[in-house]
């Protein structure tokens, strides 16, 4: 079958049931880094699902894990009994969080509504209700993590009223700041406009957490600055907030660390939640946090049937094998410096491309207006489905940020392959081929 034929039957039914967004592509298979069509196209993927493949497409060992637990056991609902795989998952994800002192989880089946358990314990927890999160984030998808997000989109307004309690303040982003700004200077006055609302119309004992992307994903892949997010972090801990953090883009690895609040020195949240690339792209998410906040509330205070299921869970602890056998976190920082390097270039070679960003395989590359500075969505775009055409796949973030998010097993050569159409793209751009 022809991917036209699946996206652009007569009755529409294939092409609605998948709502394309992008490119003209049906995936039928993948492999590492290399995704299938249904015509027998390959591409190489820089967007690793959206970071939910961080071990590749189809990783063996998790393969094995997911059809030797299917043969012994596909559910059973953590609801009532627990089951092993979940049970030994719990033991080594609560191990690994960057919680200070004793962890426990909860799980979900979504980064969204991981977020929005973290809302409920935090809420529960404090007997406080306001949430406070960030200009630019992106948390999911379901009611509570929408009214947490930060990203404009119309899907809100046509959606509303979202839930009350939630508070915006704006995220350090570095085109916020002033070019006659220093970097202490720019953290100083981010810092006075987190504040603000605290000074004026929300009483800090009212609010229950601050929630916030150390690196935003949808925002533009772009780290909070470190002295900025300690003021943060210490102006919580002095008001009797939670400090949250969302790794469910960010975290299993994708910038060099396991989490990306790792990049960070002495910041431990007492709330996160992780999703996407927990189990290799199966649905599971959990939020973890100190045990005493999520032992506050009574069973069944986040619960759903299938969330913490044996197969997805599985899938999770073949998933940890595979980033600690593999030394996937050392692979995605030595290659995020390789990639940096390569971009750099690119930022020299071509009057388009602005700032770019790296944290480990984890990369935001602006393109912008070169007489201006401002971004360039059109550009942005153009240049996304010109490196779709030549093979390879990424996507924007923001409009005009390219999402540079490989799986973290991409070889050498497939990155100089990617690379090579990337350049290509860009000269063809630059010499109005395109
Ligand atoms: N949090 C972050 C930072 C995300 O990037 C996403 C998804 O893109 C979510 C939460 C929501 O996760 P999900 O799509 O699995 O519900």
């Amino acid at each position: 079958m022809k991917n036209q034929e699946i996206l652009h039957d007569e009755d529409e039914s294939f092409a609605s049931a998948s709502r394309i967004k992008y490119f003209d592509m049906v995936i039928e298979s993948g492999e590492g880094a290399i995704l299938k069509d249904v015509e027998g196209n390959e591409y190489i993927d820089l967007l690793a699902s959206a970071s939910s493949t961080n071990t590749g497409h189809s990783h063996p060992h998790v393969v094995e894990a997911i059809s030797e637990q299917a043969k012994k056991l596909i559910q059973y609902t953590p609801a009532y009994f627990a089951n092993l795989p979940a049970a030994q998952l719990a033991k080594r994800l609560t191990d690994l969080a960057p919680i200070d002192g004793p962890a426990e989880l909860s799980w979900g089946n979504s980064g969204s509504d991981a977020n929005d358990a973290l809302i409920k314990f935090a809420r529960g927890y404090t007997g406080r209700q306001d949430v406070v999160s960030f200009t630019g984030a992106y948390h999911g998808s379901t009611y509570g993590s929408m009214s947490a997000s930060g990203v404009s989109l119309n899907m809100n307004r046509k959606m509303g009223p979202l839930m009350s309690g939630f508070y915006k303040v704006p995220f350090p982003s570095p085109w916020y700041r002033e070019s006659y700004e220093t970097e202490d200077e720019f953290v100083d006055r981010m810092f006075e406009e987190f504040k603000l609302p605290f000074d004026t119309y929300l009483p800090a004992d009212e609010v229950a957490v601050i929630l916030i992307e150390p690196i935003q994903g949808d925002g533009g892949i772009v780290k909070a600055p470190e002295k900025y997010l300690k003021k943060v972090y210490k102006f919580a801990h002095e008001h009797g907030i939670l400090f949250a953090i969302d790794e469910v883009n960010q975290g299993m690895g994708r910038t060099g660390k396991w989490w990306s609040i790792q990049q960070f020195d002495g910041i431990y949240p007492d709330l996160m939640t992780v999703g996407k690339s927990l189990a290799s792209g199966l649905p599971l998410s959990a939020v973890i946090g100190k045990k005493e906040i999520i032992e506050s509330l009574d069973a069944p205070a986040n619960v759903y049937t299938t969330a913490g299921n044996p197969v997805t869970t599985a899938a999770a602890m073949a998933t940890i094998d595979v980033i600690e056998d593999e030394h996937l976190l050392e692979r995605s920082e030595r290659l995020g410096v390789k990639s940096k390097v390569f971009f750099d270039r690119m930022k020299e070679k071509y009057n388009f491309v602005g700032d770019v960003r790296m944290y480990g395989l984890d990369g935001g590359i602006d393109i912008v207006d070169p007489k201006t500075g401002k971004s360039d969505v059109k550009v942005a775009t153009k240049l996304i489905y010109r490196m779709f055409e030549l093979g390879v796949i990424m996507i924007t973030v923001r409009g005009n940020v390219l999402r540079f998010q490989p799986p973290l097993v991409i070889t050498e050569e497939q990155l100089e392959k990617a690379f090579d159409v990337i350049d290509q793209a860009m000269d063809d751009e630059a010499n109005g081929r395109i």
